[in-house]
């Protein structure tokens, strides 16, 4: 096991027990002594200095962990939330329209129109040459369903891994800590 013995200049020199009570020269030219092998025992091990820059890389990792792991969770509330709205939107939109529900609809419309003012609106129409070629209501409606549910399941999908990312970083740095 190494340890070290300082100049008075600063500098580091590592000594091994086989050099106790030697006299050594350091790079400034001074003559350095190494105590005896009773008084080695108080020198600082030569792996502690090496430990401290890992310990500063460690530190750093830790800051961009911490900064990863903000990231992740943030990104995770943020479409989970985002989620739960696309479900919301898609559990309350009315997929059970039928072909007779749209009918009635519609005739319903014309109902409320006395027949001239329905041929006016009719005539309209034909005039601009518009055919009725907008989807029926109830086809619209389970398209904005589907459109909701698959982007609640996308949503849903990133923030479960985002959430998922988070806890990965957090554990890794607990074990890496103990
Ligand atoms: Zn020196």
């Amino acid at each position: 096991m190494e340890r070290l013995v300082t100049c008075s200049c600063g500098r580091n020199i590592k000594v091994t027990t086989s050099q106790a009570g030697a006299e050594l020269h350091c790079e400034c030219g001074q003559s350095v002594l190494v105590p005896t092998l009773r008084g080695m025992q108080h020198l600082p091990f030569a792996e502690s200095l090496e430990e401290v820059p890992s310990k500063t890389s460690a530190a750093k990792w830790a800051g961009g962990r911490g900064i990863t792991m903000a990231t992740f969770t943030g990104i995770a509330i943020f479409c989970i939330s985002l989620s739960a709205l696309f479900y919301f939107r898609w559990y309350v939109s009315r997929t059970d329209f039928t072909v007779e529900d749209q009918l009635a609809a519609e005739r319903e419309v014309f109902t409320n129109f006395p027949p001239q003012d329905v041929a006016k609106v009719w005539m309209e129409f034909q005039s601009h040459g518009i055919t009725s070629k907008e989807a029926p209501e109830y086809f619209r409606w389970s398209v904005y369903a589907g459109e909701q549910w698959i982007l609640g399941s996308i949503s849903s999908g990133i923030g479960c891994f985002c959430l998922i990312a988070a806890l990965i970083t957090y554990f890794s740095g607990k074990s890496r800590r103990g």
